[in-house]
């Protein structure tokens, strides 16, 4: 019988919580920030606003009931008296705080009308020795109090095995450092762990905080190597897999066959990355690439041109959207492109989503299932566990940041036969600069279409006051009045779907009022399915003229005739989601606007970070710039959406500032995984532990 599982006592489980399973994670989780309790300083000397230790005796103690309760403490060091004020406190406290205790106390001195003050500070009974390092103070969680994690840390510290595994020889990771700073050598991991848990208290703070202190730089280097050496492992152990390499079989004409039916010529860019995917598809081992290129740059094609490869080749290909809306375009698109082609071979394309009737579903999945289905398009339906291939090997998927880790690995362990894997290709029209590409999608091939189709206009951003909107109804008449289609977004509200639509009826409402005649339509995310087919339908036709919606357009639609995006409440929207709604217009040859409505509410203006949003807008059309801005404004972490990538996200090192650092690691580590593949498992073990696995995907 298994032993029951040990019981852990709530600091234990916030231990966990924050991923601090072994005595080496312990080790390397570092302070936020350090408080000084090496010293002690006399009252007379404390400055207004700076934070102090003292140590006096309780002169006066008393509950007082005017305002809030709360308990009032006088202490006097000889010097001068300071009163500290306690909100909320215990009846031990009160035992503590007694008067005639000598206290050793910690806060912000405040000065003021009754004399010096404290608020809340921290206490203990005076005696003992001063300590002669820093104190850290550690990322914590509710349930684990500092002192309760410094003991463990501590204890971790002690314990942890830190031999060292940068390999003999292996050159300075921060020689233009070493330089600078005339540094004679760099720091052993043991020193530069001790150093920064408890620092001595002579040690330049701002070296500690911007993390350009040797210690950091270490533990920084040591980081990113991890990160290197685990995606190079996955690199390598996926170039170990094998696919089918997919070849034309004799006769075998798609390709050619739908090169020759486009109604244009594909751009010098899709060429390019078309070739470069064919390249990959022709060998014996998985694909792993990501196809980015700007919204409207023609990634469908480049796709649609892969999925022929693997169906002259004899094999099926599945395409997944992450909305049913955009899954229905793809596979009107691709029905209208391939059907013709495909019927003569007695192929078909099949269609897969959550929503489907029984009955069709069921027609489907035998077609699926016997082969005669070449390619399926569908939504999340496509993975699921009922779909079985005759023989899948290419699994495209659109818009990827939008599916996650999970998702993607079911979709390639879909290959009936189970020594192959099938080739996947990714693609997102939300680039990754190119920092985050070199360090978190190592192991990943990138394919860019850095050039738009001929004959577009760029389109033109206007930021508005949400005042002004009736200005902006009079364009969108003019817009009609020329034959165009309008969109209107509405944003999503978070708190709450439901004001969400109360927000886009109203807005509907308005529009039909103040636009007779012209045909205005509404599309939210609770509508059903099959109305929301009907209202896109309406719009894809050109029958009506403005389509107000909730952002369930966001990726990916595609109607040429569209030459006006209104985003209402633009403020709230991110960067990335911004760009690609104003992607919806300017797919054709008229000049096309996009107008960004903003509202303060009752703010007087607009956030610091809403407007940097706004102006990075109207600023810049190229998505590569609006990615790289977005980036920096929300920061690596958020950019990558954590769970989205499956990357975990690097702790210490900063990829703007600690370049030379990753470039070090980029060097070194294919070098260490073929010379010392042993130091290499175990740096990536420490680093890593069981997250590694993530990296996978
Ligand atoms: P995205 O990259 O955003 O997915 P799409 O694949 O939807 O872009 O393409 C946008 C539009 O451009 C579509 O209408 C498509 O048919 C058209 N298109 C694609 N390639 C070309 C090209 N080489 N020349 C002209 N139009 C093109
Ligand atoms: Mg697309």
């Amino acid at each position: 019988m298994a032993a029951p599982p040990p019981k852990l006592n709530p600091a234990q489980k916030a231990l966990l919580k924050l991923g601090l399973r072994r005595d080496i994670d312990l080790a390397l989780h570092l302070p936020l920030r350090y408080e000084d309790e090496t010293r002690i300083t006399r009252l007379a000397d404390a400055r207004e606003g700076e934070t102090v230790q003292i140590e006096a005796l309780v002169t006066h103690s008393e509950v007082t009931l005017h305002g809030r309760r709360q308990l009032v403490v006088t202490v006097d060091d000889g010097s001068d008296t300071c009163q500290l004020r306690f909100f909320s406190f215990y009846p031990s406290h009160q035992k503590t705080l007694a008067v005639g205790a000598r206290l050793r106390v910690r806060g912000e001195v405040k000065g003021g009308f009754l004399g010096r003050q404290m608020l809340h500070p921290v206490f203990k009974l005076a005696g003992g020795d001063l300590p002669t390092a820093l104190t850290p103070v550690y990322p914590s969680v509710a349930g684990l109090p500092q002192a309760y994690l410094r003991r463990a840390v501590l204890g971790g510290l002690q314990r942890a095995p830190l031999s060292e595994t940068l390999p003999p020889g292996c050159p300075p990771y921060n020689s233009e450092y070493l330089n600078k700073t005339g540094l004679q050598r760099n720091y052993s991991l043991r020193e530069a762990l001790s150093f920064l848990h408890h620092p001595a208290p002579n040690v330049s703070l701002t070296a500690l905080e911007d993390r350009s202190h040797p210690a950091w730089q270490r533990l920084k280097a040591e980081e990113l190597l991890a990160q290197q050496l685990s995606q190079l492992q996955a690199k390598r152990e996926r170039d170990r897999l094998q696919a089918p390499p997919l070849a034309a079989l004799p006769g075998a004409g798609l390709r050619q066959g739908l090169l020759g039916a486009l109604p244009f010529a594909l751009t010098a860019a899709q060429q390019r990355v078309g070739q470069e995917i064919a390249a990959d598809l022709a060998l014996p081992i998985p694909m792993n690439r990501l196809l980015q290129g700007d919204v409207g740059s023609g990634k469908t094609v480049v796709a649609a041109l892969a999925a022929c490869t693997a169906i002259d080749a004899g094999w099926q290909c599945a395409l997944m959207a992450p909305t049913e809306i955009l899954a229905d375009q793809h596979f009107r698109k691709l029905v209208g492109w391939l059907e013709p082609l495909l019927a003569p071979l007695g192929k078909c394309v099949a269609w897969l989503t959550g929503s489907q009737k029984t009955k069709q579903r069921r027609e489907m999945l035998e077609r699926i299932a016997s082969g005669e289905a070449a390619l399926v398009v569908g939504t999340h339906a496509v993975i699921q566990e009922k779909v079985v291939f005759q023989n899948l090997a290419l699994a495209l998927i659109d818009e990827q940041h939008r599916f996650g880790v999970a998702q993607r690995l079911a979709l390639r362990s879909k290959l009936v036969d189970g020594a192959l894997e099938p080739h996947l290709l990714m693609m997102t029209a939300t680039p990754i600069p190119r920092t985050l590409a070199m360090s978190y999608y190592a192991d990943l091939d990138v394919s860019t279409i850095d050039e738009l189709p001929p004959g577009r206009t760029p389109i033109v951003t206007k930021v508005i006051n949400d005042a002004r909107r009736d200005e902006v109804i009079e364009r969108i008449r003019a817009q009609i009045d020329e034959g165009r289609q309008i969109y209107w977004v509405c944003p999503l509200i978070e708190e709450s779907e439901a004001l969400d639509l109360v927000n886009a009826t109203q807005t509907h409402a308005d529009l039909s009022e103040a636009l007779p005649g012209v045909l205005v339509g509404l599309l939210h995310s609770r509508m059903a399915v099959a109305e929301k087919k009907a209202v896109m339908g309406l719009f894809t036709d050109g029958v009506m003229g403005v389509l107000v919606s909730t952002t369930v357009i966001e990726v990916g639609v595609d109607v040429p005739n569209a030459s006006l995006m209104v985003i209402e409440h633009a403020e709230r929207f991110g960067l990335s989601q911004l760009h690609q709604l104003r992607g919806r217009v300017g797919r054709g040859a008229a000049a096309s606007a996009c107008v960004l409505l903003y509202s303060t509410g009752d703010a007087p203006r607009l956030g610091e970070i809403a407007r940097a949003r706004l102006r990075a807008m109207a600023e810049t059309n190229d998505g590569f710039e609006i990615a790289r801005r977005d980036l920096e404004i929300r920061g690596p972490g958020e950019f990558l959406g954590a769970r989205q990538s499956g990357a975990p996200l690097l702790r210490f090192a900063d990829l703007e500032t600690d370049s030379e650092l990753l470039e070090w690691a980029r060097e070194l580590a294919p070098q260490m995984l073929d010379r010392y593949p042993a130091l290499a498992e175990q740096h990536v073990l420490r680093w890593l532990g069981g997250k590694a696995e993530y990296l996978k995907a």
